[in-house]
This record gives C-alpha cells, sequence and structure tokens, in this order.
C-alpha cells in the first residue's frame, strides 16, 4: 500500500519528531523518520514561516552548528510587493515566488523543510504542534531548543460582515491569481447578450477597499489593465468600467509625504478612478457594498461585480493563543524586546508581522536627546534646536516620522501647536517638559515598527546574524541570555533602518520618498521602481522571469485568457 494510505500516528519521542506507520510496523514502533533529538549536541532551531522574515533569517544563517527544522504551508517565498502586478497578468504568478528548498539547499548547512502549519506552541515544554498541508492533515510534534516565529498576519477585516464571503484579499500570491481570473470573468460576464445594460454596470464595476499603499496599487494596475488592453478586447463594454477605491480616512496613502497624496489624489481624479475618502464599509453582500460617510453618517450602497479588501492586518489566532499562554493577552500583537526575544519566554524569537518591539526605552532615549539639545542645561529649546533634536529622533525612530506624516504634520511643533493652542512658532522657547508631554502622545505609535516586508527582512537578518555570532561570543551554556541581560550583551539591539518607500500609480508613474525627506514622483522614479525591485528579487532565476515579464508586458500587453 501507498505510504499516503497508510494510518500514520505521530507522536513525540524522545523530544525528537517520530512518525509511526501502522502497515509498517507500529507493532514495532519503526519510525518513517526521526530527527535527532532536540538538547542534543546541535541546538535545534526552528523557523515558523518562509515569508519575508523567516527567509531572510534562513538566507542569512551561516553557523551550521544548529539544525534548522522549517515549518510553513507555503513551500515557497513570495516577493509581496509585486502581487498587484500579478493581479492583472503584469507579472506572471511563477516570476514571484522561489522555492524554499531552492534557498535553502546551497548552504552548507543542516536545514529540514516541512510543509505544515503550526497549530500550538507549547512554550513550557519547548515544542511546536503542527498539521501537515496534505489532504489527511497528518498532525506532529516537533521540539525546539530556539524557536523563531515569522509566522506572518491574516488580513484585517474589522468583522465586517459579509467580508469574507464576498471580498478578495490580496495577500498571497493565490490571492493574486483567483482576482486576476475573477477580472476577466467579470468581462467576459457583461459581453454576453443576455443582459441588461444595469447589469453589465454592476459587473464592471470594481470596488477596491482601502486607501493604502496595496489598495492604491492594485487600483493603479487595474487602470492601466483596462485602459491599455482590456478596453481593445471588449470594446462595447469599455464605456461601463468603473474603479471606485473607498477610503475611511481623508487622504489616502496617509504614511507617505503630503505631496505624493496629494499627486496620487489627483492623478486617480484624472485618470477617472472614483476615489471617495472618509467613507468606511460597514456591509458587503453578494452584489452591494454599503458605506458609511463619517462626517454626516449618511449611508450609500454602491453594486459592484468584484471587490478587493485591503485595509490591514490583524494577528493570527494560533499566535493569540500563544500570547495567551505567556501573560500577553491583553495586548494586540506580540511584544519582544529590542533583540527580537519574545517577552515572557525563553529562546523564543518573533519577528515580521507577527510582533513589535515593545520599546520601552524609546521615551528615555527621546529624554536624552532633548537634554543633549538643551546646551545650557536651561530646560528651553530654542525652535532650531528642536528642530535639530528632531531630525535626530527621526533618524534614530523612522516610525515618529511616519507618524507625523500620518498625521500630516510637518513637524513637531505642529504636534506641540495642537496639544498647546496656539503658539506663535518661531518666537517662542519651547520647553523640554512640553515636548516630552506632546511626544508621549505619539508614544504607541512609536512602539509599532510598520508592517512592511523591509522591517521582517531587516529583522530576520539581524538575528540570523546573532545565531552565527552566538557561539563566536562564548562557549557559554547558557545560550541567548546574552541577548538580553542588562549589562551583558553581546549583541546591539535591532535598530530598523528606513531605506523609503514606493507607491506605483500606474501609466508608468512612481512616487518615491526616500531617505533624508526626498520625494521624487513620475517617471523616473518607476526606473528607479524597475531596478530596486529587479535587484531586490532573492534568486537570478526569479530576477531574470521578473524582467522578461515586464520585457513581454511592453512588447504584447497583458496576457487576458482566463485560465
Ligand atoms: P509573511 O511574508 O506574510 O510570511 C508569513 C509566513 O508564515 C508565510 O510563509 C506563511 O505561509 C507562514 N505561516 C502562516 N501561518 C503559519 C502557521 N500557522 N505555521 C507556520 N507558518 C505559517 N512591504 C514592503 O516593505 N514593501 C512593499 O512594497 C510591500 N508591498 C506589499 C504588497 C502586498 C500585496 C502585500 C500583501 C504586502 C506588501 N508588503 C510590502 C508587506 C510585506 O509583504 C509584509 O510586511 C511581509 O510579508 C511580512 O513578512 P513576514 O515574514 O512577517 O510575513
Amino acid at each position: 500500500p501507498s505510504l499516503s494510505r497508510f494510518l500514520v500516528v505521530f507522536a513525540v519521542s524522545g523530544g525528537g519528531l517520530v512518525a509511526y506507520s501502522e502497515a509498517n510496523n507500529i507493532q514495532n514502533g519503526a519510525k518513517i523518520d526521526e530527527l535527532p533529538e532536540a538538547g542534543s549536541e546541535k541546538k535545534r532551531v526552528v523557523v515558523l514561516g518562509t515569508g519575508w522574515a523567516g527567509t531572510s533569517f534562513l538566507k542569512n544563517l551561516k553557523n551550521p552548528s544548529y539544525d534548522v527544522q522549517v515549518i510553513s504551508p507555503r513551500n515557497y517565498f513570495a516577493f509581496t510587493p509585486l502581487l498587484p502586478s500579478v493581479t492583472v497578468g503584469t507579472v506572471e504568478a511563477r516570476s514571484v515566488v522561489e522555492p524554499i528548498r531552492n534557498i535553502v539547499k546551497k548552504k552548507n548547512l543542516n536545514v529540514n523543510y516541512w510543509e505544515a502549519e503550526c497549530y500550538r506552541i507549547d512554550a513550557k515544554n519547548k515544542k511546536v504542534y503542527c498539521r501537515s498541508s496534505q489532504e489527511d492533515k497528518e498532525e506532529f510534534v516537533v521540539d525546539y531548543d530556539y524557536l523563531v516565529i515569522a509566522m506572518g498576519a491574516r488580513v484585517n477585516t474589522f468583522n465586517t460582515p459579509g467580508v469574507e464571503e464576498n471580498c478578495h484579499y490580496l495577500k498571497e500570491v493565490e490571492d493574486a491569481q483567483k482576482i486576476r481570473r475573477t477580472v476577466i470573468d467579470c468581462f467576459e460576464k457583461a459581453s454576453l447578450p443576455t443582459l441588461s445594460n444595469d447589469e453589465r454596470k454592476r459587473i464592471l464595476q470594481f470596488v477596491v477597499v482601502g486607501g493604502g499603499p496595496t489598495g492604491v496599487e492594485f487600483a493603479a494596475e487595474l487602470h492601466d489593465f483596462v485602459s491599455e488592453d482590456l478596453v481593445k478586447l471588449y470594446p462595447s463594454v469599455k464605456d461601463l468600467v468603473k474603479i471606485t477605491l473607498l477610503e475611511a480616512t481623508d487622504h489616502i496613502l496617509n504614511m507617505f509625504d503630503k505631496r505624493i497624496t496629494a499627486f496620487a489624489e489627483q492623478k486617480f481624479h484624472r485618470d477617472g478612478i472614483d476615489l471617495r475618502t472618509g467613507a468606511m464599509v460597514v456591509k458587503v453582500s453578494d452584489k452591494e457594498i454599503s458605506t458609511k460617510v463619517i462626517k454626516t453618517g449618511e449611508i450609500a450602497t454602491i453594486p459592484y461585480g468584484m471587490a478587493v479588501w485591503s485595509t490591514g492586518i490583524a494577528t493570527r489566532p494560533v499566535v493569540m493563543d500563544f500570547m495567551k499562554q505567556i501573560g500577553q493577552a491583553n495586548r494586540r500583537v506580540l511584544a519582544t524586546d529590542e533583540w527580537l526575544r519574545v517577552e515572557g519566554t525563553n529562546s523564543i524569537y518573533a519577528l515580521g508581522d507577527c510582533a513589535t518591539i515593545n520599546q520601552r526605552k524609546v521615551m528615555e532615549d527621546i529624554s536624552a536627546i532633548f537634554q543633549k539639545a538643551d546646551k545650557d542645561n536651561s530646560g528651553t529649546l530654542t525652535v532650531k534646536e528642536f528642530q535639530e533634536a528632531l531630525d535626530d529622533i527621526c533618524d534614530r525612530y523612522p516610525q515618529v516620522k511616519l507618524y507625523l506624516n500620518n498625521k500630516q504634520m510637518s513637524s513637531l511643533v505642529d504636534l506641540l501647536k495642537e496639544s498647546k493652542g496656539d503658539v506663535a512658532k518661531e518666537s517662542i522657547e519651547l520647553n523640554v517638559e512640553e515636548f516630552k508631554s506632546a511626544l508621549s502622545q505619539v508614544d504607541s505609535q512609536m512602539k509599532n515598527l510598520p508592517a512592511t516586508a523591509q522591517v521582517a527582512a531587516q529583522q530576520g537578518s539581524y538575528l540570523a546574524d546573532c545565531f552565527n555570532r552566538m557561539e563566536e561570543c562564548t562557549k557559554n551554556p547558557e545560550g541567548p541570555i546574552r541577548f538580553r541581560e542588562s549589562g551583558r550583551h553581546r549583541f546591539r539591539p535591532f535598530r530598523y533602518k528606513h531605506l523609503g518607500q514606493f507607491a506605483p500609480l500606474g501609466g508608468e508613474q512612481t512616487a518615491a520618498q526616500l531617505p533624508g525627506d526626498w520625494v521624487s514622483i513620475g517617471h523616473s522614479s518607476q526606473w528607479l521602481w524597475y531596478s530596486v525591485y529587479a535587484s531586490k528579487q532573492v534568486s537570478w532565476r526569479t530576477r531574470s522571469l521578473v524582467v522578461s515579464d515586464w520585457m513581454r508586458r511592453f512588447i504584447f500587453g497583458r496576457d487576458s485568457s482566463q485560465i
């Protein structure tokens, strides 16, 4: 009988992963496979997830003295920034993924991959419980010496009724593929002779919910696909197409510079994309989306053919369950210290979208920067001194800058003015205590790094670096305790370096916000975008595939086959 037909019972034996096959040898307990025991000579590192954080960790891990076990339901790494391009076939799905086995095979390391999802972490006994991604959903247990949690996050629907049943997400490669098929499907359906014009209009109404970078980029890609390719193929229905972008706050691309937000909004108006800000989705049925205008409370309905939900992320249930176990039940996201070690645990690290650094020291650091700027120790700073201190803070904590951008504030002086009432900006001396109290308002935002690939990849490479040097530091059996104990740190804490961000806006135009507040919008930034994204590909294989997809699109346009 084939192996898959066996009743396979997994059990933990001596700490290793053991699977027993009934037909083969259940009586004598012969093992299909057995890992060396955790706690033996080679320390076992279990990595959960093959996304940006997990893959960056694996790519940068060089120390062969670990037994590395990777567990993820996805046997590939996906280059998520190109997913909006996959939704319309600007690049193909297979061009943006790389098998994880390819990534780890070149290494002179002992790395094993298991296609499974972790459904429970037992921190007390150092075990993770897993379920195979195959149809039979077999279960097994793996124990660890060190655990690296890099499971990412799930889509946040804010419990809005009908979203799960009726909307597309844009989080995984499969989501992008489904969207691509649905777009073509809508055009084919709308072209059938049996429909009324109203029905055609509804089917060709595409609604994007969420004006963040992903929603905006998808709306732009869809607009390009329709205006460059589909109008030629579906001339009879081309005038009925409408793209609507819904955003609950007053502006789209809130985390970008005001100039970029303004340019994007104007461009969308020019392109005929129906941009509705201040509109929150309250319900989605199979044919209609209900929105509430935040200022007036007025409810409006939009008939739609396809809706894409892209409003942010939330914690996965398995991580929530783990948080309850370790006394973090009152938090929204798993908290780590600055060495990425999960607070309240031993030997567990968390990185990427599933975690956030609890930067208790942020306020202390910021106070120290202000004290230093106060050269005459008077307790007050001039506006110039203040601005210098603020630049320092923004350099060190890019989150502060993102927060200020988000609030559409040009500087913290604006924040101070907001909290103090109207102060004449240039003429007063500003009190250090007042700065601190103004800053405490942004405290919670400062704790959260943005959930981006950039953060996840930098964290993965930082942690791998620590693991690479752990042994070298000392042969100290207490292991990574050195990561955190005060006064005995061998490793610098993790510091995020913001390298800038892009917002592709369609029509070969991209907005780029680079370090030093350098903003560039237009065709030249589009070329910068092409070069950066080509260079960031995880392998030469995907790099060449992505570049050839772009060339194919330039020459032949996008493919609209319904496959
Ligand atoms: P992910 O990359 O999501 O990886 C999570 C991994 O965990 C996956 O392999 C998953 O299969 C695995 N997993 C899930 N559940 C389990 C489980 N139970 N057990 C084991 N493994 C599990 N960021 C940018 O910086 N720039 C961009 O331009 C950008 N564009 C984006 C566009 C889109 C469409 C999307 C969706 C995201 C974009 N992001 C971008 C954000 C970026 O993709 C995320 O911040 C990043 O993927 C986070 O990395 P991660 O490793 O934490 O999680």
